[in-house]
């Protein structure tokens, strides 16, 4: 059976600015073997563009097509809802770029689709302004919610801190597309035309990656190569399929990766018709 990956990427493929030895291994047995794979981050800063370049200049050689960002996630999920809309935006390249991209202005007052959108870049006057916006009216929509981010100089506040403030200044509540939100872990697996029960995520943080797949019905693969200890797992309600030490692991060609988390949940790859239900409901 077809199966494909949704994989994170820091301190899963890279650590900070290092890639994670086999890494690389791994991408190319993905690639021979024509497995459908997709880079997912949380990171709103860069495009997927700059995601490829960056992976392509660690030696991982891969087309922007491999590449989903939350920012995209957040851009596609608003132009949906509103087309041709306009937004405030505190956030970076990624973010502005993907929201042009969908058919969406980035303006510093009246936003008419009435969002405040965050990534991480932030200055207290632009939250100064969100504020307002928000009070006014505006809806508090977050690329993500994660409350940091390593980096090569240590760990530096996330989007997540940034919508903390905003929520405490407003008494509004963000909504969040990145994952694990299922609108990002959803909007993933169909870029990538899989079937629910044909998606595995492989990821090393327990709140987004392994969650986001638990919600979706996806199998879930967790490495112990960034941000989790396999000590603290027994901290969480639920858990992932199959931990191992790194992706390195996956690159074994002794390995089946059709087999190597057995189990995809077929049940939300169709939906009876009525006639079905009405003889098998009660
Ligand atoms: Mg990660």
């Amino acid at each position: 059976m077809k199966n494909g990956f949704l994989i994170d990427m820091d301190g899963v493929i890279y650590r900070g600015g290092e890639l994670i030895p086999g890494a690389d291994a791994f991408i190319r047995r993905l690639i021979e073997q024509r497995v459908p794979f997709l880079f997912l981050t949380n990171n709103s800063q860069r495009t997927r563009r700059d995601v490829a370049t960056k992976l392509t200049r660690m030696g991982i050689p891969v087309d922007e097509r491999c590449v989903f960002t939350c920012a995209m996630a957040t851009a596609r999920y608003l132009a949906r809802c509103k087309p041709n809309g306009t937004a405030y935006v505190i956030g970076e390249g990624g973010l502005l770029t993907a929201l042009h991209r969908n058919g969406f202005a980035v303006v510093d007052h009246q936003p008419d689709c009435s969002a405040v959108v965050v990534g991480r870049r932030m200055f207290l006057a632009m939250l100064e302004t969100a504020v307002q916006l928000i009070l006014d009216g505006a809806k508090l929509i977050a690329t993500n919610l994660d409350p940091n981010c390593p980096t090569r100089h240590g760990t530096r506040p996330g989007c997540g801190a940034t919508v903390a403030y905003l929520e405490t200044a407003t008494g509004a509540r963000a909504m969040s597309i990145g994952k694990p939100s299922p609108i990002m872990m959803r909007s993933a697996r169909k870029e990538l035309g899989l079937a629910t029960s044909q998606t595995i995520m492989i990821g090393d943080t327990m709140e987004t990656d392994v969650l986001g797949a638990r919600q979706m019905g996806y199998r879930a693969i967790l490495v112990l190569s960034g941000s989790t200890r396999e000590e603290e797992l027994t901290r969480y309600a639920y858990g992932p399929d199959l931990i191992l030490p790194s992706v390195a692991d996956l690159a074994d060609p002794s390995i089946d990766l059709a087999t190597v988390v057995p189990g995809g949940d077929v049940s939300d790859d169709s939906v009876p018709d009525l006639a079905t239900w009405a003889r098998t409901a009660g």
